[in-house]
């Protein structure tokens, strides 16, 4: 009946990534690497990520007419994703200017572009309302605008699942807290929605997101793992054991495997677990989406 296991509705970054002795202080220029340029973007991120799983994945987002557009529409196809609902143009295509120094630490500007001009009115189209129809699951992060989020939950069918990482964080409307199912936070992302009453420890923060409307809640913890909640209770979900190269990715792979799997019908702990092998390959290798793993690789850890 539904076209897509999941519809990801969210960023799409051109990542300019440069290696440098030391990150640049005010007025300094520093000579670095060659430039490496990479596909990103949360929810580029997150579509491919589903993808490479083997969900029938759908991304609706916008980049601009230019070379950084194409070269995000081709890492969505070469993993499978439908790129139907991709608008160009408008704006640049958003990118991610990022400095690395040697210890792994990173200074990152980002210019939102084309991003930032995914309006409510995209979301009202049309194109836009067949795709939110066709979609098992819907999944969306914050790196386009609020409105268009709170635009794609008055949109929703019922039946259809809807999952949000409030990634960057901020607080969040009450009409788009009711609707998550989960909500997918990590430690930094759990304190700003909960602002100054956060609690100090995950069950705290989970009871606390729980008491703020979502119908459920998931803390990921990074190599501590993940730790789920809803009206029947709080598990935790360990992590597998890994040695981690580099975590970049690491959430996005995991809410886009958990999305996946909650729409065909597993419980939001088997969910998670499978999420938390999805996470655990994906910090084993380089990158982001050349880190994610296929379905058959999941299986192997
Ligand atoms: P984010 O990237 O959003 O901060 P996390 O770092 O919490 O998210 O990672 C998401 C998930 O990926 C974790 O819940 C965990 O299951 C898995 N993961 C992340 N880092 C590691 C690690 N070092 N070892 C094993 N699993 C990891």
């Amino acid at each position: 009946m539904f076209e897509y296991d999941l519809l990801v509705v969210g960023s799409a970054n051109a990542d300019l990534v440069v290696g440098v002795e030391r990150r640049p202080g005010a007025g300094e220029t520093v000579l670095g690497s060659d430039l490496a340029l990479h596909p990103g973007g949360k929810g580029a991120n997150q579509a491919v990520a589903a993808a490479r799983l083997g969900a029938r994945t759908a991304l609706l987002a916008r980049v601009g007419d230019d070379a950084h557009g194409r070269l995000l529409l081709d890492s969505q196809r070469a993993a499978g994703v439908d790129t139907s609902g991709v608008l160009v143009g408008g704006a640049p295509t958003g990118v991610a200017l990022i400095t690395v120094d040697p210890s792994g630490d990173n200074s990152i500007v980002v210019s939102p572009g084309a991003n930032g001009r995914l309006t409510p009115d995209d979301i009202r189209e049309p194109s836009a309302s067949t795709l939110l129809a066709a979609s098992r699951v819907v999944s969306t992060q914050l790196e386009i605008p609020l409105e268009t989020v709170e635009e794609v939950v008055r949109g929703l069918r019922p039946g259809t699942r809807f999952v949000l990482n409030p990634s960057p964080p901020r607080e969040l409307p009450a009409p788009v807290l009711a609707a998550c199912d989960p909500l997918i936070v990590n430690e930094h992302e759990a304190r700003v929605v909960l602002g100054a009453d956060a609690g100090a420890t995950p069950e705290e923060w989970a009871g606390a997101l729980l008491a703020l409307g979502p119908r459920s809640v998931v803390v990921t913890l990074g190599e501590e793992g993940a730790l789920v909640a809803d009206a029947s209770g709080t598990a935790r979900v360990p992590a597998v054991e890994v040695t981690a190269v580099d975590t970049t990715g690491a959430g996005d792979s995991f809410t886009a495997a958990l999305a996946w799997r909650l729409g065909t019908g597993e419980s939001l702990a088997d969910s998670a677990a499978y999420a938390a092998r999805v996470g655990a390959v994906a910090v084993t290798r380089q990158g982001a989406q050349a880190s994610f793993p296929t379905a058959e690789e999941v299986a192997a850890v």
